[in-house]
């Protein structure tokens, strides 16, 4: 019987799993510097929590939810997202209050059920920020500015900001009753799923991929146009926060998320180097969502990037962060049977000075030893027999100039000195 990891689902290897965690790192130090504050959130939660807030009628909650049954008896999902698990954490332990900002990160696993291809997986990972507590537009304007300047920064190739108003309350529901004539005089064209959320969730059909759907759509009649006084004073309020930061963007009057919780604001980061998956960052403003979980009215806005999708964009643009140092600094062999103690307190006293030190204690020949050392990608390799343990030595060889010399080993900050400097061409 042979395992194999489950389809859409990733092992992530070395040297990737190392570049993934960096890039994780990365992202955690970049919301930390805008006052984010990370919380970890379980894996799964009720399912009620997630077709509650992102919506009957949106395809996570239809068709991408990982559902499974409790012992009790309750149904569970796997998380497909990040903000419903924050809101509830939040709600749940009074971390936000009206007329307060709080500020709340996090960052893991997601599941969705979906076709696998380049950048869809059915475990992938994303990283949130969100702002609880103030509607103000130009804490909109800050946070999208946090992504972008990472964007700019970490130079992702060819990303544009997209931005678009979602409307609220009061303005959405004039605009449903337009769109949704507009949709039924153009029921001809439109796929099946169209035709459907034309009766269950029209603004949705304005998010349809199908080809046959896109020239009705493009044409349909753009909400920014019904937009209310106070949600048009906020959307221009964003983009003047955005212009006076000269952050650029592109209106986008079909961006409308695939979660339905979303008002006002509404973004995305695409890159045209991701070929049909191009959104890499997403997020919005989010008013009635904490309100609608059970807490108290609190505004919110937020957004995720996609690591996974992250991860590809750094690589095309040669601009993953990489390891500093080599995976293995230093291989110690002990020559002989009586040296392996001594190998043994070499090993401790390097990896106290921080040096990534391996025994290499299987090997009885010199020649396999060294094979070990290059195959661990080993920087040195070290010896020692009686000699060396009798003048408390190591000979190092560094394995890339093949220089060798005989060193004290002890102290060991001066071995690590040593080896963290190495000695050049000189013996
Ligand atoms: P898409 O339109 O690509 O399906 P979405 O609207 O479902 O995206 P969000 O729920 O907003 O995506 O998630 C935010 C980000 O998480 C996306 O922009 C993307 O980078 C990433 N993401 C979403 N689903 C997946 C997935 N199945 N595999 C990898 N990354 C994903
Ligand atoms: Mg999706």
């Amino acid at each position: 019987m042979k395992y194999q990891a489950p389809r859409g689902v990733k092992d992530l290897l070395p040297p990737e799993s190392e570049t993934f965690r960096l890039l994780e790192e990365e992202i955690s130090a970049l919301f930390a510097l805008s006052g984010f504050r990370e919380v970890r959130l379980p894996i799964f939660e009720s399912a009620a929590l997630f077709s509650r807030s992102i919506g009957e009628s949106t395809d996570i909650v239809e068709k991408e939810m990982y559902l499974f049954e409790g012992k009790g008896g309750e149904r569970l999902a796997l998380r497909p997202e990040g903000t419903a698990s924050l809101l509830r954490a939040a709600i749940e332990h009074r971390l936000a209050e009206p007329g307060r900002t709080t500020r709340l990160s996090y960052q893991g696993p997601m599941f969705r059920h979906e076709r696998p291809q380049a950048g869809r997986l059915r475990q992938f990972h994303q990283a949130g920020a969100e702002i609880l507590g103030t509607n103000d537009p130009d804490t909109d304007a800050d946070l999208i500015a946090m992504v972008s300047r990472y964007a700019e920064k970490t130079r992702i190739p060819g990303s544009t900001l997209l931005i678009n108003s979602m409307g609220c309350e009061a303005c959405r529901p004039a605009y449903r009753t337009r769109l949704v004539a507009y949709l039924e005089d153009h029921k001809n064209t439109l796929c099946e799923t169209c035709l459907r959320r034309t009766a269950t969730n029209p603004l949705r059909v304005l998010d349809c991929k199908v080809e046959g759907c896109q020239a009705v759509l493009e044409a349909a009649p753009p909400l920014t146009e019904f937009l209310c006084a106070s949600s048009r004073d906020h959307f221009d309020s964003v983009c003047r926060g955005l212009a006076d930061q000269s952050i650029p963007y592109t209106l986008s009057h079909r961006l409308v998320r695939g979660l339905d919780y979303y008002t006002e604001t509404a973004f995305e980061w695409v890159s045209d180097a991701l070929g049909s998956q191009s959104t890499w960052a997403a997020g919005g403003r989010y008013n009635g969502l904490v309100s609608s979980l059970g807490g108290p009215d609190i505004p919110g806005v937020g957004l995720a990037i996609g690591i996974e999708r992250l991860h590809l964009l750094r690589e095309k643009a040669a601009t993953l962060p990489l390891p500093t140092d080599p995976p293995v600094m230093i291989a110690l062999h002990p020559l002989d049977e009586a040296s392996r103690g001594y190998i043994h307190r070499i090993l401790s006293s390097l990896r106290e000075e921080n040096i990534s030190a391996v025994g290499l204690f299987g090997q009885s020949r010199l020649k396999k030893a060294f094979v070990s050392a290059e195959r661990e990608k080993a920087r040195y390799i070290g010896l020692a027999g009686e000699d060396e343990r009798e003048s408390n030595t190591l000979t190092i060889k560094d394995l890339a100039t093949g220089v060798q010399k005989t060193v004290p080993a002890f102290p060991a900050a001066s071995l690590a000195d040593l080896l963290r400097t190495g000695w050049g061409a000189e013996s």
